[in-house]
């Protein structure tokens, strides 16, 4: 059998299919060079052989390939035209591991293999540079050093061997810069180098290129089962008898002249996605110049280039006499490259990110990879590919990552303006978008400025009409579900929670972050994407919604099975969410709507009467304001199905904490400043999240339900004389136990059958809950009996079932994750292990009581596309999330379906 595989010449013993044998790289490079690209030849040595290294040790394995390896180099030889090891024209080859997946903790790459001391002056002559030739040598022993000789740090202190002696040379000739190094310093370091190794491993470091080769190979068997590669196969689960290939390929040069050159290109836009071939190269330059920003890097075509020209405000002919595209340098070595992207795109049918060399007018392709690329790009790029035929339709659905599409929805930083930001503090990504305005410390001062940032240590429901303002809210407090995450999230307002690195003082109204001191006013920039908070003003961009995205959304639909809702409290955001596709409404949090300026008046009258016909005076003036909204948002619905859920937080969070406004309040109850402050102290619980809230407050004050029940239903009658359907769910919060539901339940029936027999008319609704106790799930059967539907609140289960207070954890989760404790927040993303069970069985034990029971999930997990797909596996009808997440669940839905 074989055990080496030849590639090179537009020929190969093996191709993509291969990947066990030959791992993923040489896989990919028998596949281009039997495609008819150009890669410098080379070979792979099969996973198989790494097996028998482990089974038979170093010299069996050697006596078993040598044949074929030695067989294998003069093949390279003879296509390079080069000899190993010659001082002439050396052939130089590089050493790489390649499993069948990438794998950290492996071997990395040894380059400029067969270097020594006749080699050197070759590679001086052949590239005409011996600075380079020498600068060469110093990184391979480095380099082999490292990685074969075990030449590594003794002690975690130490700094890297040879870096010491670099080190100590620059401080000797009183340089900082490697660049400054004398050819004559390059040789001396060659030559210390190679003393340091003779000192530390006792042998001399080897100049035969064949030994040098066979040190390589056995040290990349070796890296299999080092520790960092063992560590890495644990966690993935993936069999150590899977061995790791070797891939050795002859090195090429493209800063061998003016005939020489390197660089980098993409068949499509990886910014906008355009169908156009673009890149940039460098004439007489290795690889890393082109990355490195040295010297200004010039455009493959002329396209690009005048492009290019056109934003460097370049004349025309100074473009032509100084920075030509390669399509005008060098028209045949274009072509042929133009030639080989069409032909790998075609072949990986994806837009490919590709590596070259000239060297001395022979073009070389070095690698190719699907390339990395913006969300806008991602979705043009898939739908393109599609129109043209190159994927099918299911296939560009899966194109998409439907968490990158969250680009498309919010506004977005100016790429270049981003690059030069400085980054002052990171916390949590709660809400993506981009927001840049001046600080202020209080929600009622939000529109002190034209573009305000609220800064607070924590967010409450008070804030809520300052935060709609604000252009972007920060806190120091808070995980991705606290007051301020979800709010923001809902409203597509750009957010970071739990910044713990600030220190707000209110009194003085600064920000402090280090040593540095922010006060109102100053600007500043939150990048909801990634956390960053940024000093100072960033430039950003509306995003827009390109027909491609459209589009996409469309096929995603034709292939959905689960539904998408979305959570949404008021008209607007319910018709922000009906434009990206919601197809219902799965939470109405109706106590978000008691926050604006005259209800939440009324709210605390209701709140801090101590008689039942207090609570109704003030509940009168609630209802029709209760009533107005629950019209609007049916009417943006058009007879979608809406679930609006009773009243949930604890009553505490409605009472004013503030001097002053319990001053006014007390004045305009005509009750006296400390009634309200007994009353506030009364309603002050140690842990408000398990405390009086839920279906707690509709059993205490059914009154409070009478009235919420009577709004929903008035609302859908009145819709129905203007000849609008509307399809209410009236959803009961944190039920624990079957009486909880069947008493609330009473008093919603009770009232809607009153309405109907007021009013001579009826409508359609439902009744149903919130599965959001663990108890709950237990005794699903029983519910369903009673219950129209369920809906899971997986932000109160996964609380609930982890022990973890949803607005405390943000203190240890990120400390969990670094540990490894957790994998990931289990606020954001569905702990399928844990909740996941429980959502399960609740799904499959209400179904068994009503096999037709709906349900669906409302938590924050509803956007989450892992999350999505796992209620698509538990058979959910719909996942609801918010408005802005509403095209994410969409696609995730699709691609659960496909
Ligand atoms: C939940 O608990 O998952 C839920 C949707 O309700 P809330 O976040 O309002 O408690
Ligand atoms: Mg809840």
């Amino acid at each position: 059998k074989a055990r080496v595989f030849k590639f090179g010449d537009k020929t190969a013993d093996g191709n993509s299919t291969m990947k066990n044998l030959l791992g993923g790289k040489g896989a990919n490079l028998a596949e281009m060079s039997s495609i008819g690209i150009p890669v410098p030849p080379g070979f792979t040595i099969t996973t198989e052989v790494c097996t028998e290294f482990n089974l038979l040790g170093k010299d069996a394995v050697v006596e078993l390939i040598k044949d074929e390896v030695e067989a294998s180099i003069a093949n390279i030889e003879s296509l390079m035209g080069t000899t190993f090891g010659d001082k002439e024209n050396p052939l130089l080859v590089s050493v790489r591991s390649g499993a069948r997946v990438s794998m950290p903790g492996m071997m990395d790459t040894v380059l400029n293999l067969g270097l020594n001391d006749d080699a050197v002056i070759g590679l001086a002559n052949k590239t005409g540079n011996e600075r380079f030739a020498w600068d060469s040598y110093r990184r391979f022993i480095q380099m082999y050093g490292g990685v074969v000789l075990g030449m590594k740090p003794e002690a975690k202190e130490d700094i890297d061997p040879f870096e010491e002696i670099m080190e100590h040379l620059k401080y000797k000739r009183r340089i900082t810069l490697d660049t400054e190094f004398t050819i004559q310093d390059l040789k001396d370091l060659v030559y210390d180098f190679k003393d340091a190794v003779k000192k530390r491993t006792g042998h001399d470091f080897p100049t035969n290129p064949w030994d040098q080769l066979w040190g390589a190979v056995i040290a990349v068997f070796n890296s299999w089962n080092g520790d960092r590669a063992m560590y890495y196969r644990k966690m993935h689960g993936y069999p150590a008898n899977w061995g790791t290939a070797v891939n050795v390929q002859a090195m090429v040069y493209g800063n061998m002249g003016k005939n020489s050159g390197t660089g980098v290109c993409f068949t499509r836009d990886a910014g906008t996605g355009e169908d156009v071939f673009n890149g940039e190269y460098l004439i007489n330059a290795q690889g890393e110049d082109v990355v490195a920003g040295v010297r200004t890097p010039q455009q493959i075509t002329k396209l690009g280039s005048q492009r290019w020209a056109e934003l460097a405000k370049i004349e025309e002919q100074d473009r032509i006499e100084n920075y030509p595209s390669l399509e005008e340098l060098m028209p045949s070595i274009y072509k042929e490259l133009n030639g080989y992207q069409e032909k790998l795109e075609n072949h990986y049918k994806d837009m490919q990110d590709m590596e070259f060399t000239i060297q001395d007018g022979k073009l070389w392709i070095l690698q190719t990879r699907n390339g990395k690329r913006t969300g806008a790009a991602m979705v043009k790029i898939a739908m393109d590919m599609f129109k043209q035929g190159l994927i099918t339709e299911k296939e560009a659905v899966l194109r998409i990552e439907p968490s990158k599409l969250d680009e498309l929805l919010h506004p977005v930083f100016d790429a270049k303006a981003l690059k030069e930001a400085h980054v002052i503090a990171q916390g949590l990504p709660a809400s993506p978008g981009a927001a840049t305005g001046q600080i202020v410390f209080f929600a009622d001062e939000a529109n002190k400025y034209k573009y305000t940032i609220l800064v607070r240590i924590e967010t409450s429901p008070e804030d809520l009409e300052g935060m709609n303002i604000a252009r972007g809210i920060l806190t120091a407090r808070g995980g991705m579900t606290s007051h301020a995450a979800v709010v923001a999230r809902g409203m597509g307002k750009c957010c970071i929670s739990g910044a713990g690195a600030l220190k707000i003082n209110y009194k003085t109204r600064t920000l402090k972050v280090g040593d540095k001191v922010y006060h109102e006013g100053d600007w500043i920039s939150l990048n909801g994407s990634t956390g960053n908070i940024i000093e100072g003003k960033v430039a950003t961009s509306e995003p827009e919604l390109s027909g491609e995205f459209a589009e996409i959304m469309t096929l995603s639909d034709k292939y959905a099975t689960m539904q998408v809702r979305t959570n949404a409290d008021t008209p607007n955001d319910a018709k922000v969410a009906r434009n990206f596709g919601a197809q219902g409404i799965g939470l109405t949090r109706t106590e978000h709507m008691f926050f604006e300026v005259d209800r939440i008046k009324a709210m605390r009258e209701m709140i801090l009467s101590d008689t039942l016909i207090g609570r109704q005076n003030a509940l009168e003036k609630l209802l029709p304001m209760q009533r107005s909204d629950f019209e609007g948002i049916f009417e943006a619905m058009q007879g979608l199905p809406v679930t609006v859920r009773l009243l949930d937080p604890p009553l505490h969070e409605f009472v004013p904490h503030q001097l002053e406004t319990q001053r006014s309040l007390a004045e305009e109850m005509h009750i006296t400043l400390e009634a309200v402050k007994i009353k506030v102290a009364e309603l002050e619980e140690f842990n408000p999240m398990l405390g009086h809230r839920g279906c707690r407050l509709g059993i205490t004050y059914p009154e409070i339900t009478e009235m919420q029940a009577r709004a929903i239903i008035e609302a859908a009658l009145n819709l129905k004389e203007r000849g609008i359907v509307a399809k209410p769910e009236i959803m009961i919060p944190l039920i624990g136990t079957l009486t909880e539901f069947e008493s609330q339940e009473a008093v919603i029936r009770e009232t809607a059958n009153k309405v109907f027999k007021e009013r001579n008319d009826t409508v359609e609704y439902a009744v149903g809950t919130m599965i959001e106790i663990p108890r709950a799930t237990l005794i699903a059967d029983k519910i369903a009996k009673y219950a129209d539907f369920f809906s899971f609140g997986t932000n109160d289960l996964t609380q609930m079932a982890f022990g973890y207070s949803r607005d405390d954890a943000s203190k240890f989760l990120p400390i969990y994750i670094e540990k490894g404790i957790l994998t990931a927040d289990p606020f954001e993303v569905l702990d399928q292990e844990g909740v996941g069970q429980l959502v399960e069985m609740a799904t499959e034990r209400g179904r068994n009581t009503k096999p037709k029971l709906k349900v669906g999930i409302c938590g924050e997990h509803g956007g989450d596309p892992s999350s999505v797909e796992f209620c698509y596996r538990t058979g959910l009808n719909y996942v609801s999330c918010s408005p802005y997440r509403v095209p994410i669940a969409r696609l995730a839905s699709a691609q659960a379906a496909i």
